[in-house]
């Protein structure tokens, strides 16, 4: 696979979607593996993982939802253009329109997780009812982190972090951090008004942290539900991923 690397960040990237590239990726019916979806469009290429030729076409592995909150958090950040200037010119708190870019990278983690989780039980036959049971007892993010995640994969989510660290060269625990400080932060501007609690700075760390919370997800899926656990398929990305240093192939796509 090419090396292509750019050094642009996801929030400097202010043409187009984002989308397209941070999720092409597509599942193999054979070996249950996340590939990169880029270079699986000829039918019948063989599956870099278990070498089984796709015959039917590639098979989207993330849902239309993931696609559309990309979409909103990068609409939210660069909209900041119009946003309305502080009464208090001190006042240099994120605008509404980074608040809400908060808010949706915050949901497009929920529904990574969500997603993750419904792969792996349906992977392990749990019956759908039990599978809506199981997540509507777990309701909030750090619920499923802490409890589901661990009942479904064997693994406490730090265990995870740190197999995906020895096995991918990948340091997942920044991302997983900056991801529960802005659930911390979401909570409090929802659910108490408070938008005090979103320093300046988290928006665009939101849009910059995309990428690598997307590649997250794929690397847990390929650990936990792939046929060949051992082995890792690098997807396309942006550098926003910067803070993990793999030796990995990775293409880049502005
Ligand atoms: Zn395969």
């Amino acid at each position: 696979m090419p090396i292509r690397r750019t050094p642009v960040l996801a929030s400097e990237i202010t043409q187009g979607s984002l989308a397209p590239a941070l999720t092409m990726v597509a599942v193999c019916r054979h070996c249950d593996s996340v590939v990169d979806a880029w270079g699986m469009t000829e039918i019948g290429k063989p599956c870099p993982v278990c070498g089984t030729a796709w015959r039917e076409g590639a098979i989207g592995y993330f849902p239309l939802s993931v696609h559309a909150l990309i979409e909103l958090i990068q609409q939210a950040y660069h909209s900041q253009a119009h946003r309305v200037r502080p009464v208090d010119p001190a006042d240099e708190r994120p605008a509404a329109t980074g608040l809400a870019a908060l808010v949706f990278y915050c949901t497009l983690g929920e529904v990574l997780l969500e997603h993750f989780l419904t792969r792996v039980m349906n992977k392990q036959g749990v019956p759908r009812r039990l599978q809506d049971q199981l997540l509507e007892v777990n309701l909030s993010f750090r619920l499923r982190m802490t409890r589901l995640f661990p009942a479904v994969t064997g693994d406490t989510w730090d265990a995870a972090l740190r197999t995906l660290r020895e096995r991918q060269q990948s340091d997942y625990r920044p991302v997983s951090k900056f991801h529960q400080e802005a659930v911390n932060a979401r909570n409090l501007l929802l659910h108490q008004g408070n938008k005090w609690s979103v320093p300046t700075r988290l928006p665009k760390q939101c849009v910059d942290n995309m990428p690598v919370l997307i590649h997250l997800f794929v690397a847990l899926h390929n650990l936990y539900v792939a046929d060949s656990a051992d082995e890792f398929i690098p997807v396309r990305e942006t550098q926003g991923r910067r803070q993990n240093k793999g030796t990995r192939t990775q293409e880049v796509e502005t």
